[in-house]
Parts: structure tokens; C-alpha cells; sequence
């Protein structure tokens, strides 16, 4: 077990590390609401996610770690009005929730698996904990934080202290910042929903003590993580849009049930923008791993360029940053793993340690992964041995670069858009539609891609 200092927000200050079990390491993430494909920034921030607990394991901690799934009560507005995510996706897809939230879910993980970014321990759906949710509310009101209005249970901000010690904004911030309330029932234009009753028509709603209805998006993950980790745990992390309000909401809530701190460290990962601006649909440039793999970049490269820069600055996204990291990432991966068949050198071992060594010191350093890629490459500059090979390998448990695996190795990724049109191909073909299917084989050679038919079906290879 090794020292590891990390930024902690509620302080502003890095902190070492001292975890409330032992070398046991609780940490409670904020997962994706599954109404949609994850974009690349949402990712930037599950890489860092990743980033966290692979040095945790690295430098001997064991960790605990929950990543929620908002199912239900995330809504389109930060007030607590608007239709909740889910439904209005379903609605659009003509799908139920379940099914949309199990789509998403399930693209959400195999980005997650071709980022490299390992699963936490416990991965915890809002929907699964509806009951523990409602018993915290039920808490909450008993010991005067939370009231009922004829729309739902608001958490009253005015009775809890500590209101915005977070985003270090007091009360009379946090107020004048509120819009203006649309529910004037509410005492506070601030307060936020902690349960909100349904509407005949709102499809998913769960019977209550107040009723049918749903949770707020708040507290989710305030029950979630007290179910799982307990009434204090180490480090809670997610994106810097949540300091303000979820986050502090989650404070407010969890401190006000069990009257004492929760979260010892606070950690977030600053914002992906695209082009120097925010990402959105309208600008059309929300891209997914899958429209980066659709372009011939390789997810890895997109780890390495998120890697590249610190978690806690600004990462701005364009092609032109891709391309150098897709060529960095392929000449470093190349020249670390050709050292697989180059002779031992036991003249290159000090060197090869203190490089290991400095690349320890700077993860350990509130994850300080741009510099550690830095001595990556020192590494990979010295003359070939195959001690170079033996310390990227081991390093790869903190990287997860593959760095050490040649590059030809790597299984060939071909990306969903180009197996659709194949397998279109291929059912053509099966009806003997010869002119569809010719077609289509034309449209995937001109995209780069070969079909070899079998007796048994088809191969799809890239020319
Ligand atoms: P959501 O699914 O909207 O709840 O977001 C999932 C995670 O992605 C949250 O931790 C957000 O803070 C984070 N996030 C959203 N947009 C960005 C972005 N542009 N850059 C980095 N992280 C983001
Ligand atoms: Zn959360």
C-alpha cells in the first residue's frame, strides 16, 4: 500500500489518502441516465473513473466501487419540472423504458469494455432500489427536512446547515441562482424534489406513502450509496456539471439522514468540449465511440487522448487531436511491444526502474497521467531490451493501453454501421436478390471492406 494524494473539491486541496477500513477503498460513481448512446465526454469522465481505481489496485488498495444506472426520475429540466429522460425516449422510440434503458445499458458497457474501462465491483440500476429510496425519504421527513406539496416531497435547503459547501455558494447564492419557482408551494425556490407524485399517464411510478409516483434524481444515488457503502465512504467522483447541484443536493440530503459527514473526498473530472464549445445535437458534433470507429480510430487511441490530459483541465476534442493520438498511440504501442522479442539488458535496469518509479510518483500524484505518459515514452526510447517490454506489461494494470501487445495482434475492430450493411448483404442473398446484394458489395469494397462467402454464411474482413 502506497501513498496516493488526490484532489479532493469540498476542500480544494490535494489530500493524502487515508481510507476510513484499512487498505479498503469505498468509492461511489455517478453513472449514465440510459436514455441515449453515451457521448465522448460522458466517457472522458468514466475514464477517469477508471483512471482512479486502477491506481487504487495498482498501488495495493482493494476497492469497492459503485457505478449507478439511472433507470427513471433523471428529468429533461434541473428544476423539477419537465418529463423524465426515460419516458420521453420511449415515447420517441415507441419503446417501454425497461427496453430502452436495457438498449442503452448494454451499448453503454461495450463502449465501457472497448474503452478498457473496468467495470466497479457493484453496479447498482435506480430502479432495482425503489424501496430504499423511499425509506430515506421517509426519514427525511420525519426528522423535518423534507414536506410534501400536491406535486411531490422537497427537501427544504433552508434547514440544513451546510447548503453549498461544495460549490461554496451560500444559501442566498443558491437561492438567487434558482429559477424562478414554478411549483409555488415550494418554501424555497431551491428546494429540490426528493419524490414526485405521477400522473395517471406517467408510465413508470411505484406506490408510496404519498402516493404513486417516482424518485427524484437526487436521491438515487444518495440511497444507492448508503445502501452499498455505508453511512461514510472515501471518495465519491463525477463530472464537474454535478458540483452545483446534484452533488450538493447529495450532501444536503445524506448529511441531513445521518446527522454526520458521508464523503470524505470529493473528485471531478473537468468538462470535454469539441471545437473549443459545448457538444450538442444541434452543432452536430455529439459524437459516440462508434462514430470515432466509424471514422478508423481505434477506441484505445481515444483513452490515450483522454489520458493525455489531466482530468482536472478543460480537454478540448477535434479530429486534428485524434489523429495525433491515434499516430502517437501506434508508435508507442509499436516500439514498446517490438521489445517483446529484443535481449535482456541488464545494463538498461536502472533505467528502467527510475523511469517505473517517476511513472508511480505521478499517478500517485492526484493521477497525474499526462506526465506518467510522458515517461512512457521515455521509455520507449531507450535502445530496445527486453526489460522495456517487461515494464510496460506490468504498467499496463494502471494504463490499460495494451502498449506491450503488437499492433497486428489487435483484433480487427469493424464497426457496427459496416456489419449492418454485410449482413443486409447477406439476407439478400439468401432471398436471391443478386442485384441488392451486388450492390451492397460494391457500397462495402468502396468503404473498404471485403465479404467472403462461405456455405455457412460470410466473412467480413477489411482490405
Ligand atoms: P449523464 O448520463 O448525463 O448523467 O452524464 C454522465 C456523466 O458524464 C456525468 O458524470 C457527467 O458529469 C458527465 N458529462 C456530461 N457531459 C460531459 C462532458 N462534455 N465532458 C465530460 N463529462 C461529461
Ligand atoms: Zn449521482
Amino acid at each position: 500500500m502506497e501513498d496516493i494524494r488526490l484532489y479532493n473539491t469540498l476542500t480544494r486541496k490535494k489530500e493524502l489518502l487515508s481510507p476510513i477500513d484499512g487498505n479498503n477503498v469505498a468509492t461511489y460513481s455517478c453513472g449514465p441516465t440510459v436514455y441515449n448512446y453515451a457521448h465522448i465526454g460522458n466517457l472522458r469522465t468514466y475514464v477517469f473513473m477508471d483512471e482512479l481505481r486502477r491506481t487504487l489496485k495498482f498501488f495495493g488498495y482493494n476497492t469497492k466501487s459503485v457505478m449507478n444506472i439511472t433507470d427513471v426520475g433523471h428529468l429533461t429540466s434541473d428544476g423539477d419540472d419537465g418529463d423524465d429522460k426515460m419516458q420521453t425516449a420511449a415515447k420517441k422510440q415507441n419503446k417501454s423504458p425497461e427496453e430502452i434503458a436495457e438498449m442503452y445499458s448494454a451499448a453503454f458497457f461495450k463502449d465501457l469494455e472497448r474503452l478498457h474501462i473496468r467495470l466497479p465491483e457493484i453496479i447498482a440500476k435506480a430502479t432495482d432500489n425503489i424501496p430504499e429510496m423511499i425509506d430515506f425519504v421517509k426519514t427525511l421527513c420525519d426528522k423535518g427536512y423534507g414536506y410534501e406539496t400536491d406535486d411531490g416531497i422537497y427537501f427544504d435547503i433552508s434547514k440544513f446547515d451546510g447548503y453549498g459547501k461544495l460549490s461554496r455558494c451560500n444559501l442566498e447564492d443558491a437561492l438567487a441562482g434558482a429559477r424562478v419557482a414554478v411549483n409555488e408551494q415550494k418554501r424555497h425556490p431551491a428546494d429540490f424534489a426528493l419524490w414526485k407524485k405521477a400522473e395517471k399517464n406517467h408510465i413508470m411510478q411505484w406506490p408510496s406513502p404519498w402516493g404513486m409516483g417516482f424518485p427524484g434524481w437526487h436521491i438515487e444515488c444518495s440511497a444507492m450509496g448508503k445502501k452499498y457503502l455505508g453511512d461514510r465512504f472515501d471518495i465519491h467522483t463525477g463530472g464537474v456539471d454535478h458540483i452545483p447541484i446534484h452533488h450538493e443536493n447529495e450532501i444536503a440530503q445524506s448529511e441531513a439522514l445521518e446527522g454526520h459527514q458521508v464523503v470524505n473526498m470529493w473528485m471531478h473530472g473537468e468538462f470535454m468540449l469539441v471545437d473549443g464549445g459545448k457538444m450538442s445535437k444541434s452543432l452536430g458534433n455529439v459524437y459516440t465511440i462508434d462514430d470515432l470507429i466509424g471514422k478508423g480510430y481505434s477506441p484505445l487511441a481515444f483513452r490515450y487522448f483522454c489520458m493525455n490530459t489531466h482530468y482536472r483541465n478543460k480537454l478540448n476534442f477535434t479530429f486534428e487531436g485524434l489523429d495525433a493520438s491515434q499516430t502517437a498511440y501506434n508508435r508507442l504501442r509499436a516500439a514498446i511491444s517490438s521489445c517483446a522479442e529484443a535481449p535482456s539488458s541488464p545494463q538498461a535496469k536502472s533505467a528502467v526502474d527510475d523511469i517505473v518509479s517517476k511513472i508511480s510518483d505521478a499517478v500517485r500524484d492526484d493521477l497525474n497521467y499526462p506526465l506518467a505518459l510522458g515517461m512512457l515514452w521515455t521509455l520507449a526510447k531507450l535502445p530496445p531490451c527486453h526489460e522495456i517490454y517487461d515494464a510496460a506489461k506490468s504498467l499496463d494494470a494502471i494504463f490499460g493501453l495494451d502498449l506491450h501487445m503488437p499492433i497486428e495482434k489487435v483484433e480487427e475492430i469493424i464497426p457496427d454501421s459496416i456489419k449492418a450493411i454485410a449482413e443486409t448483404r447477406y439476407q439478400a442473398r439468401l432471398n436471391k436478390d443478386w442485384a441488392t446484394s451486388d450492390s451492397l458489395r460494391a457500397q462495402l469494397d468502396a468503404l473498404g471492406y471485403t465479404v467472403l462467402d462461405s456455405k455457412t454464411g460470410y466473412e467480413l474482413k477489411k482490405k
